[in-house]
């Protein structure tokens, strides 16, 4: 399972390869879960600046041992009060002869973009920035064997913290009760932690999609949606379940059963050359037939990686094409406001032929 040199060595060159097309001489990552990818090291704080002339990392002197220890091949440098940021850039910019320089336009405050404008016109005459937040993303969204691996393993673990937690949901329980729970069951388990804080949401609560879990105590008859995830070695899983507190009555299982088949048609439905927005449709059109189109309110999912959520994204705006080892959740939901909402989500990895279903949960409605 450890992350091996070759690999990383491997997604340098598809980053060079990246820029060239792009037209670009280097590219300074801010981004820390691109770093991450790149150097394979997971730090903070930190930067990256690449070339086809060499490869810096730019810390501070709380990280600089362990990247040096971890990253070989890496020249490593430390700002400190009389060397910025912006002056290692520059230094590297001139000693590569970067002309046009990528960064991440996403990751990047105005304050340091003005820095680094400030420091590259004065030290070199000629250079360019150019904004390319897209390139080390795009490059993530095919996730290698040991990246599977971890998605995997965050999978499994949420899927055993969701079952602990399903026997302690009772009326009575407040939401933060389980929500807790939820975190201390992943940390025990080995897991860095929650790849996001946990959503409990009970009774009217649960038709607001990202709802924080607070005091409200279930009652017999709610619905309550528990959207959780673990994260692995830096790597995210994503998952959510909705059951009921007591036996359901008929809307509740209708609105269920809705949200039940939309989900699994849109899994029946992962193939390789599929473009996300006709994903995005089936489930979509199936819900809208129903007479819920207007009440399913988001896309119907997202990349999951190093991040929760990151490209591509499975909605009505999005032409990228599913190809073999992306790792997609599938999350119909619908919501009526000040009854309830249900959505049912599974992490999938795409493969030749269509889909591995990585969340392992049952999907039929359970009643606690
Ligand atoms: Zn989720
Ligand atoms: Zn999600």
């Amino acid at each position: 399972m450890m992350q091996d040199v070759c690999v990383v060595d491997t997604t340098y060159h598809k980053v060079m390869r990246e820029l060239a097309k792009e037209g670009l001489d280097g590219i300074l990552l801010s981004d820390l879960a691109n770093i991450g990818f790149v150097s394979g090291f997971f730090t903070e704080d930190s930067y990256i600046l690449i070339s086809g002339q060499g490869k810096v990392f730019i810390t501070d002197s709380r990280y600089n041992e362990v990247i040096e220890k971890k990253c070989p091949g890496w020249q490593v440098v430390c700002v400190s009060p009389q060397r910025h940021l912006a002056d290692f850039v520059a230094e590297f910019c001139e000693k590569w002869e970067i002309k046009t320089l990528g960064f991440e336009e996403d990751k990047i405050t105005q304050g340091l973009f003005s820095q680094l404008n400030a420091s590259l016109t004065q030290h070199l005459s000629v250079i360019e920035m150019k904004p390319a937040g897209d390139i080390v993303k795009k490059l993530r969204m095919i996730k290698r064997p040991y990246e599977l691996d971890c998605i995997r393993r965050a999978a499994r673990a949420a899927d055993d913290a969701y079952l602990h937690v399903l026997k302690l949901m009772k009326p009575g329980v407040r939401e933060y009760e389980i929500a807790a729970e939820i975190q201390y069951q992943l940390k025990k388990s080995g897991m860095d932690g929650e790849s996001f804080p946990s959503i409990v949401a009970a009774g009217a609560h649960s038709s607001r999609p990202h709802a924080i879990p607070g005091e409200y105590k279930m009652q017999i008859g709610d619905f309550v949606t528990i959207d959780m995830g673990a994260k692995y070695r830096g790597y995210c899983s994503d998952m959510t379940r909705t059951v009921v507190i007591g036996a359901a009555d008929i809307k509740q299982k209708e609105v269920y059963d809705v949200v039940l088949a939309s989900q699994k048609k849109a899994v029946a439905a992962v193939k390789p050359g599929l473009r996300c927005c006709d994903l995005d449709a089936v489930a979509r059109e199936y819900i809208a037939a129903c007479g819920y189109g207007e009440n399913f309110l988001h896309s119907l999912g997202h990349g999951v990686g190093l991040d929760i959520h990151e490209m591509p994204t499975i909605s009505k705006n999005c032409d990228i094409v599913l190809e073999p080892g992306m790792v997609i959740t599938i999350e119909p939901g619908v919501y009526l406001p000040g009854w309830g909402g249900v959505r049912i989500e599974d992490t999938v990895i795409v493969t030749e032929d269509g889909c591995e279903v990585i969340t392992k949960i049952p999907k039929y409605l359970v009643e606690l």
